[in-house]
């Protein structure tokens, strides 16, 4: 029957053409199969290749997770200090992700760092943070294990501290080390947006031959987006071209793999969705992050740029002065149907949108649209590994990607975060410059994809790391980004 039909193919798409598997904590984690009611159609569809990866690295995960056989018998090799690079230990190794830094900077690194997980078959096991804030923002990606770091990692708190300095990191094994690994117990991944070109290495690690590859822990800390790196590695092209026929796709399919918020913040997410964002005929975000010093104060020339971005790209209608103009008749009243449009605003102040809003109360609008303002929370001050501070940050981040059309802040993961998750092709503001807006103050971007702050400046065939290249014009689907000419991203 059409119902019944209606029925399966609806449970279809909760399953994001096969990105998720069904009945997995249905309740502990509603968003899971819910957000398909929040979202437009997927704007990208998973290869069967990415599937079939998916299923295999839940397999393993599994396999080899905390709490298993493997798992003890691993922690208890880091532990007792037994050296040396070995092969395949019960066919487990394992890829701890140090997680710092802001949430935006937070999923980029585990959304990128779970694809190198699964480039080179290791289990991904995930340090909740300093704060323990993890698990209060996203659900268990995998069924049947966690993906948290247990809390007796052998390792303690120290591997926290490791730095580029540290004797088992990438670029001190391979520089000062000519690639030994004898007496080390792990390798350490330093790959954070500032790390050194030696370190950057990594990126172009030759894989199944390497030391790299016969250690079975590798810790790695990165605060960016990884995924474009990984495209340069000749190793990996194969299996990346596999993975994701469209290059694009990478962040947009991944992050709806794994990214699943818990049931406070999809709460949070759909309770703004549905009073303030729900009965508008259009949808516009506008992110605002503002990075140089004096930020927390008003900045007239941040609001000249969004309002001038608004304007060029006609997100936003203009305003004509009324003073002693009759107001139109209500909508209904006029026999008119006015269109409605939401603006959702986000940012640490709230003066901005104060402003904006205040504008359309004032004023009328030139096309006679009707336009609302709203701004979940002004938090004013970034806080760091704060719970009830991160879940707004990450129902907000939410929020932004279930809008129709962005506007982004130049280099900020919040925004990129914003985007991608919704498949969105953003509106990316410049980064100001001596108090004044740019001109143009913004640019439609050229993907959906976020644009990786740390990536390598030399190529893996020739790895002459101190000579810094554009490394933007090497490959046909890896880009300089819009707002940051050292940044790349995937196109
Ligand atoms: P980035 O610094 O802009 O790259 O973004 P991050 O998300 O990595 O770090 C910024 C942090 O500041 C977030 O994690 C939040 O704690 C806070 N923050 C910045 N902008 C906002 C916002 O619009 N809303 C909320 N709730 N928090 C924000």
């Amino acid at each position: 029957s059409v119902g019944a039909q209606r029925q399966t193919e609806s449970k279809k798409d909760a399953l994001l053409g096969g990105l998720l598997l069904p009945g997995f904590d249905e309740q502990t984690c509603a968003s899971r199969y819910q957000s398909v009611y929040y979202r437009k159609n997927m704007t990208r569809q998973p290869s069967p290749y990415l599937i079939k990866r998916l299923r295999e690295q839940e397999a393993l995960q599994r396999r080899c997770g905390p709490g298993t056989e493997p798992y003890m018998r691993a922690s208890e090799r880091l532990r007792s200090g037994q050296t040396g690079a070995v092969d395949d230990v019960d066919g487990c190794s394992y890829l701890v992700l140090i997680s710092y830094r802001g949430l935006g900077n937070r999923m980029l690194a585990i959304t990128s760092v779970f694809l190198y997980a699964l480039l080179t078959n290791r289990v991904l096991l995930v340090d909740p943070g300093y704060g323990n804030t993890l698990p209060d923002l996203f659900c268990e990606p995998f069924p049947g294990t966690t993906w948290a770091l247990p809390l007796d990692f052998p390792l303690e708190k120290r591997f926290r501290q490791l730095d580029e300095a540290a004797p088992e990191s990438y670029g001190n094994v391979v520089v000062n080390r000519s690639g030994s690994v004898s007496g080390m117990r792990f390798v350490y991944l330093h790959l954070d947006h500032a790390a050194s070109p030696a370190n950057r290495l990594v990126y172009c690690d030759n894989h199944r031959e390497s030391f790299l590859h016969r250690m079975q822990w590798a810790i790695i800390r990165t605060d960016q987006y990884m995924a474009p790196g990984l495209f340069f590695n000749p190793a990996y092209q194969e299996e990346l071209d596999r993975l994701f026929p469209l290059k694009d796709s990478v962040f947009y399919l991944l992050s709806r793999y794994l990214l699943h918020p818990t049931n406070d913040v999809w709460g949070m997410v759909t309770r703004y969705y549905n009073s303030y964002l729900r009965d508008a005929d259009e949808r516009l975000g506008i992110q605002i992050r503002v990075l140089f010093a004096g930020a927390d104060k008003p900045a007239q020339h941040v609001l000249d740029q969004i309002l001038a971005c608004t304007s060029r790209e006609h997100l936003l209608p203009g305003v004509v002065t009324t003073e002693g103009a009759a107001p139109q008749l209500p909508p209904a009243a006029a026999g008119a149907r006015r269109s409605k449009k939401a603006v959702l605003v986000t940012g640490l102040s709230a003066w901005y949108h104060d402003n904006i809003r205040e504008m359309y109360w004032k004023s009328a609008t030139v096309d006679g649209e009707v336009v609302s303002l709203f701004q979940p929370s002004h938090e004013e001050h970034q806080q760091w590994y704060h719970n009830k501070h991160d879940m707004k940050a990450a129902a907000e981040i939410y929020l932004l990607s279930l809008t129709d059309k962005i506007v982004t802040s130049a280099w900020s993961t919040f925004g990129y975060v914003g985007y991608a998750l919704g498949g969105l092709r953003p509106y990316l503001m410049f980064i100001p410059e001596n108090q004044t807006a740019p001109d143009p103050p913004c640019t439609r971007a050229m993907s959906m994809e976020p644009c990786s702050h740390g990536a390598p400046s030399f190529e893996c065939t020739r790895k002459e790391i101190n000579t810094i290249i554009n490394t933007g014009v090497l490959l046909p689907h890896v880009r300089a980004c819009e707002d940051i000419s050292w940044g790349l991203k995937l196109t």
